[in-house]
């Protein structure tokens, strides 16, 4: 393991002292830190004190390995318990868009998507209040014809029953007035 060049977060010291690869300490102020809990793989951050995540950069510092969920530095490349490998694409991927303008874009982008999909979204209910508003329209319009068909039909009916009455009146009058000669 190659460890970049550190620096004391007590005070600022260049650290010479690597120990075993898992602690360091530092000869001025004679602090010893713990190198797989408080050193940011990606931007190589040490701090004072073991975080989860970097205070620099937010990278992971400690993950768990996939396989064991044995706790390891991130920046390990295989498991210290079952010796699984372990992902280290997702922090090149992280240390390549550590640069905050860039993230911010990103940040950006995801939330000019989800605004997308949201405005999509709202689109499908109004088009589906549309359909049903164009339904209820449509039936609507449909019954009025129905209505007025009905209407013509009974209509109809009537008038046929009075010509046809008015032909039975004529036709028995007529009847009466021969009988009557
Ligand atoms: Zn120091
Ligand atoms: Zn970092
Ligand atoms: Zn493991």
């Amino acid at each position: 393991m190659q460890w970049p060049e550190l620096e004391c977060p007590n005070c600022t010291a260049p650290l010479a002292d690597i120990q075993d690869e898992t602690a360091v300490h530092c000869r001025f102020c004679g602090v010893t830190l713990n190198l797989y809990r408080s050193l940011c793989p990606s931007c190589g951050f040490l701090d004072r004190v073991e975080r989860p995540l970097c205070s620099r950069c937010g990278t992971n510092i400690v993950r768990a390995c996939p396989a064991c969920r044995q706790i390891d530095w991130a920046g390990m490349e295989s498991c210290t318990n079952c010796g699984g490998p372990l992902d280290m694409l997702e922090i090149m991927f992280k240390s390549r868009i550590r640069d905050t303008r860039e993230r911010l874009q990103l940040q950006q982008s995801e939330a000019l998507v989800i605004k997308a999909h949201e405005a999509a979204q709202a689109e499908a209910r109004l088009e589906r209040f549309r359909k049903v508003e164009r339904d209820r329209l449509s039936e609507l319009a449909q019954h009025t014809v129905e209505k007025k068909k009905l209407e013509r039909r009974v209509l109809g009916g009537i008038l046929l029953g009075s010509a046809l009455f008015a032909v039975v009146m004529v036709v028995i009058a007529v009847l009466w007035a021969w009988m009557g000669q």
